[in-house]
């Protein structure tokens, strides 16, 4: 479906506030985000219709896992940086949109990302910025919201929010009005609840955790990429299809070598005692010619030598086991000639 483009050259705010919609399906292990007004988001999630500017469903934990993470604090620099621009005023607009639209650059560059918490603080800075402009101490307020609105993404780089310490500073993180959040229960179309942000993600990121943590879902780590995923219980230790694709190979890989391995040791074994036998045999024979005796007994101790280490480079990878068939062919052919 085509969703809207928000415009970061606006200059007059739209009516209605833009929020975070997030549902989890518990059956299906998905999560599913939709950004928009508040009505359209509604209207999404009831009926599939309603204009929006983001409706994604990814692998349960998903926003957990890429959340917006800003040490920098680089998002605060152009909050800073949008503030300034509102003490420009007549005759200084011009001045204004041009500190202005230095930030809005960053504030689209975030909006195209993948990740959704960075696109829709974007759009809540932009709105915020155009929404604060008209009010009394604007600036101020402007500041107070958004700087509400980017908290976790500086704590979210150092802290992982399932992590039992992490879920602490987070917790602590939690100021007067963080808290307010929406659940709007479900309704006949939509089976499933769905909680609805406005000022902060922290309530969101703790009503996520709550529900895996009562579902009973792992926070697990990849044992083939090394990625975060949420499983079902301790025994999935793989994220994907594709990394279950990828540790079928290398087991299949593992079974070939040891097979492989196996293999040559049947075929050195058998020509082994080919050798042995012959040997054995002209030892028996009582008018056996001791010079050739002495040259057949002269001939396994030399093709012994060279088994074992053509044997082991066939195992090393530097020669084929072609290469050693071969040479075990040659070899009882050698033997048989000296037993004639
Ligand atoms: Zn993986």
């Amino acid at each position: 479906m085509n969703e809207l483009d928000y415009d970061f050259t606006r200059r007059e705010r739209d009516f209605g506030r833009v929020v975070f919609a997030l549902t989890l399906d518990h059956k299906k292990m998905t999560e599913r985000i939709v950004i928009g007004k508040a009505e359209e988001t509604r209207v999404r999630l009831e009926h599939g219709g309603g204009e929006v500017y983001l409706d994604r469903t990814n692998p349960l934990g998903s926003l957990l896992f890429s959340f917006e993470a800003d040490r920098e604090k680089e998002w605060n620099i152009n909050l800073s940086r949008l503030r300034e621009s509102y003490g420009k005023v007549f005759p200084f607009e011009g001045k204004r949109w041009k500190l202005a639209q230095q930030s809005a650059a960053f504030l689209q560059e975030k909006y195209q990302s993948a990740e959704p918490a960075a696109i829709f603080a974007a759009i809540r800075t932009w709105e915020e910025y155009l929404g604060c402009y008209h009010l009394k101490h604007g600036p101020q307020r402007f500041m107070e919201n958004m700087s509400q609105l980017y908290r976790p993404f500086f704590l979210y780089d150092e802290y992982k929010p399932w992590q039992e310490e992490a879920a602490a500073v987070l917790s602590k993180s939690l100021k007067d009005g963080d808290s307010q959040v929406e659940l709007w229960y479900p309704v006949k179309k939509r089976p499933f609840e769905c909680v609805v942000a406005f000022s902060s993600f922290l309530p969101v990121i703790f009503y996520y955790l709550h529900k895996v943590e009562e579902w009973g879902y792992i926070f697990q780590g990849c044992k083939v990429c090394g990625k975060s995923f949420l499983a079902k219980s301790k025994h999935y230790k793989l994220c994907s299809d594709e990394c279950r694709k990828v540790q079928a190979v290398e087991a299949k890989r593992l079974f070939d070598e040891n097979a492989k391995g196996e293999r040559i040791e049947q075929l050195h074994e058998s020509a082994y005692y080919y050798w042995y036998n012959r040997l054995r045999k002209l030892k028996r024979t009582k008018t056996a010619d001791p010079e050739r005796l002495a040259a057949v007994e002269e001939a396994f101790k030399a093709f012994r030598a060279e088994a074992v280490q053509m044997k082991n480079e066939v195992k090393r990878g530097d020669r084929s086991l072609t290469d050693f068939t071969a040479f075990l062919a040659e070899t009882q052919d050698e033997v048989d000639s000296l037993m004639e």
